[in-house]
């Protein structure tokens, strides 16, 4: 018989057709690749004026629709007067920005993340960490400082989320394509082979392509280790944020630090400052330290003294257990290498992670930065202090109040987060260059001078705008996931844009307390069922896929939701992203937030909120400790009342109902015969002319500068001047300090001769001396001595009071004498001490080189 049926399997060739844009269109992917299209709405307009379709359905992807243009509707574009002038004039402010040069006063910075949040096409962010470091990247693209970024182009990013009918979170993590991002790969000098990195781990190498993200005029390069090259081992490392188990995170957090530094080198670029966001980066400090001993010949403390210079740590986490924290032998399977190569032991090295070097804790990624960071800060006021707190255990002999570590309260990126309407709006009231001067009240002050009904019409604009949003991209997918169409289309249009829209938007950690809302059912039935005075409230978060409490609350939010009391009242959006959240916190009445104090470090939403005019309804914690004012927004007090959180949660629950029912929304529905309420957009005014002006991106980067980058770059520099002539000098003098410490003695401490000194009892205004004779025995370096006062606070803790410092008086020899007299200030019960520091014009505070010897005074 005759073979009828034959065929060999085909074999496929990969052909990727890229549209071949005319000359004329060229400039389009020029701006498509450069994310100054991300807060210049006219270049948004322009994209989208390609195809509106394909706008919306990518989620305002740029790269799309040039990528997809036939040839004739290219023809059809460039034959579009209209649009090619839009594209000229686009194109020039574009050309314009790009051109302006740097600030070369200011030093230049090297900034680490392990997150992202630029535009929600790039999944590199999962949260406000992310959208923190996306916002700074811009903001110093605008303020047009020297700053070159590291990151991860992970390959499927952080998860997407969807709810099951039963309310169940389902995470869904999808691929990225990197083709169709607004991104560049690297290349060799030949422009034709991909460069890749190449980064030493114990025993192998783990091989990175280099992609780069052109943020305005900032670069931000991104490590991709999903590469051919690799093991199936290796391959995953730069796949998930914040996914795989201890491991991955190492491989990961080598990868940032080390790969990182590894790749500025290659890249030829040196920074003035490295900057760590978060402890996850802290391995910077493991390459630069090699750099300088392996690379200059450096000895080890001689590095430590020129990194250290040059380091800073930004800490976003308010409690330890937040903290990344290493076992032993998985830091030594990874970084075993290392102390060898530094030339010092394996002690020493993880030593430098822990709080108590001679115990075995695990190794603590913030302790590391510490170390090997000279400055260091949280993101808010309260957050510095609370950092205080939990950093004190690595410098014992000081209070936590004591401590070098600061603060620079988190803001947001103006032109990214408010809205085009209030854009156009300020610019046109507060001046051409307003964005120059966004961080001053007397910009904002011109708000005041707008009439009430330009600001509410600005406002409903942008509400109904997200109610069409919600309306158009939740309800397809809801009547197909609900089963019950009648239902949801009334849920839908029954979202009210003349009712009191409130939003809460956020991680759904414990913590956050989504759940405070929903405390007394009856009360909050009665509140969002008054049928003259409509309240609905939005709902959005996702909750980590580890997190089981997290997601449990979901589940309940969304069970109450389908309540028929409640139908319709309160309403879950899926899967915050970045999109949703600018449409989010510009279009409602009122931003919500309700964490445990102080657990929010700063928060950044309600900033965002600001910049469009939305108050906020807040507990006094994070960045609203500082920010709110009274008549420009609501505070829950900061108060602890009880030590039970569930009682807690039940008074503050109690303080939104009433805050709710007997202010605001009998503020909001004053309307006095008008569409709006003047009460109520007098209240947006102030909080747009108080509040907003101190939360921007500008004024977070303008205080890391005066605070932090200035101090250290010029300390830096002075360190390693005359070749590190300094840093040697202060590393000699720091090790013959340390050596000789114990061998300085306390010959007598000699206080007033008053009889009633032994008695321990004192009059205000009583005077005294002190006096103390040291033998310094092998010690050469000058001291500090200074006399604490010190009292027990309710929970029983040490709180520094004042410090008086002692004079030398006397010097023979090895021994001193120092002398303090003195008058009893304040009454009450203190504890009283005496402490010894040492003490060098080049310290840049006590932490640096923190020797302490207390003294008692009898
Ligand atoms: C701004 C933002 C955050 C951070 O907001 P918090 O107030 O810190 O909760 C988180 N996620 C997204 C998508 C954001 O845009």
């Amino acid at each position: 018989m005759i073979v009828t049926k034959r065929a060999n399997d085909p074999v496929w060739t990969n052909i990727y057709a890229y549209a071949q844009l005319p000359a004329e269109l060229r400039r389009l992917d020029e701006i498509a690749h450069n994310l100054w299209w991300v807060w210049t709405p006219k270049a948004q307009n322009l994209f989208r004026r390609i195809s509106p379709e394909l706008w919306e359905s990518t989620e305002g992807n740029p790269i799309t629709p040039t990528r997809l243009l036939s040839a004739e509707e290219m023809a059809a574009l460039v034959a579009d007067k209209d649009f090619m002038a839009q594209l000229d004039e686009v194109y020039a402010d574009f050309q314009a920005y790009m051109n302006e040069p740097a600030d070369a006063v200011r030093p230049s910075v090297a900034y680490f993340s392990m997150e992202y949040g630029l535009t929600n096409i790039l999944k590199i962010y999962s949260g406000g960490l992310g959208v923190l470091a996306g916002d700074y990247l811009k903001e110093a693209s605008d303020s047009n400082v020297r700053l070159t970024a590291v990151g991860f182009l992970y390959r499927y990013g952080y998860f997407t989320q969807s709810l099951s009918p039963e309310g169940q979170q389902q995470a869904n993590y999808e691929a990225q394509d990197f083709t169709q991002l607004p991104i560049e790969q690297i290349f060799e000098e030949d422009g034709q082979t991909p460069l890749i990195l190449e980064v030493p781990y114990a025993g192998h190498t783990v091989y990175s392509h280099v992609w780069k993200v052109n943020v305005g005029r900032i670069s931000l390069y991104l490590l991709d280790t999903d590469i051919p090259q690799n093991s199936e081992w290796d391959r995953p490392i730069t796949h998930q944020l914040y996914g795989g188990d201890w491991e991955n995170r190492m491989k990961q957090e080598y990868l940032l630090g080390i790969g990182g530094v590894l790749l500025l080198n290659r890249l030829g670029i040196s920074k003035d400052v490295y900057h760590m966001n978060e402890g996850h980066a802290a391995f910077m400090s493991v390459q630069r330290l090699l750099d300088y001993v392996e690379g200059e010949g450096l000895p080890f403390d001689e590095a430590l003294e020129l990194v250290r210079a040059s380091s800073i740590y930004t800490c976003h986490t308010p409690v330890p257990a937040g903290h990344d924290y290493f076992d032993e032998e998985l830091l030594g399977k990874y970084l075993g290498h290392i102390p060898g190569r530094l030339g010092i032991s394996w002690h020493d090295f993880i030593s430098l992670g822990r709080e108590n070097p001679e115990s075995n804790e695990k190794f603590s990624m913030s302790v590391f930065a510490l170390n090997t960071c000279q400055e260091a800060n949280g993101v808010s006021l309260l957050h510095g202090r609370v950092s205080q707190e939990m950093f004190a255990p690595v410098w014992k002999g000081f209070f936590p109040e004591e401590l070098h570590v600061g603060y620079v309260t988190n803001g947001v990126h103006l032109p990214t987060w408010a809205s085009a309407e209030w854009q156009e709006l300020y610019t046109k009231h507060f001046g051409k260059d307003f964005l120059k001067k966004q961080t001053e009240e007397a910009t904002w002050a011109k708000i005041q001078q707008l009439p009430n009904e330009t600001i509410w019409e600005t406002h409903q604009a942008i509400k109904l705008r997200l109610i069409e949003h919600i309306r158009t991209f939740y309800g397809e997918k809801w009547i197909r996931n609900s089963g019950n169409p009648e239902t949801t289309v009334s849920v839908l249009e029954g979202i009210n844009p003349n009712a009191l829209i409130i939003g809460f938007g956020r991680r759904f950690a414990t913590y956050k307390r989504a759940h405070l809302l929903f405390t007394d059912l009856e009360r909050l039935e009665r509140i969002v069922n008054n049928p003259k005075y409509p309240v609905q409230f939005l709902f959005t978060g996702k909750a980590h896929p580890a997190d089981g409490g997290g997601q449990g609350l979901i589940k309940h939010i969304l069970e109450i939701s389908r309540l028929p009391q409640f139908l319709g009242k309160i309403i879950f959006l899926e899967n915050y992203d970045m999109r949703l959240a600018s449409k989010l916190i510009a279009g409602v009445d009122i931003w919500m937030n309700t964490p445990t104090r102080p657990l929010e470090a700063s928060g950044t939403s309600g900033e965002k909120a600001e910049m469009n005019g939305v108050l906020n309804l807040s507990v006094l914690d994070g960045w609203w400790y500082e920010g709110y004012r009274k008549g420009a927004g609501w505070a829950l007090t900061d108060k602890r009342t009880f030590a039970d959180q569930s009682l807690q949660d039940k008074l503050d629950a109690t303080t939104i109902y009433d805050l709710l029912e007997k202010e605001i929304v009998p503020l909001y529905f004053q309307r006095d015969g008008k569409p709006y309420s003047d009460g109520w957009v007098q209240t947006m005014k102030n909080s747009m002319n108080f509040i907003a002006p101190h939360y921007t991106m500008r004024r977070m980067m303008d205080d890391y500068y005066e605070r932090f980058y200035t101090k250290l770059a010029e300390r830096s520099a002075r360190l390693h001047a005359d070749s590190n002539r300094i840093a040697r000098e202060l590393t000699e003098w720091k090790r013959t300090t340390a050596e000789a410490w114990d061998s300085m003695q306390v010959v007598s401490v000699e206080c007033s001769e008053s009889a009633a000194y032994m008695s321990n009892e004192r009059h205000t205004g009583d005077e005294e001396t002190v006096r103390l004779v040291l033998d310094k025995g092998a010690l050469t370096s000058d001291l500090e001595v200074e006399l604490i006062d010190a009292r027990e606070d309710a929970q029983g803790r040490l709180r520094f009071v004042a410090k008086t410092a002692l004079t030398l008086v006397e010097r023979n020899g090895s021994r001193e004498v120092y002398e303090l007299r003195f008058k009893q200030a304040r009454p009450g019960h203190y504890k009283r001490a005496l402490r010894i520091v040492p003490s060098h014009p080049e310290l840049p505070h006590r932490m640096d080189f923190a020797l302490v010897r207390w003294v008692a005074l009898q």
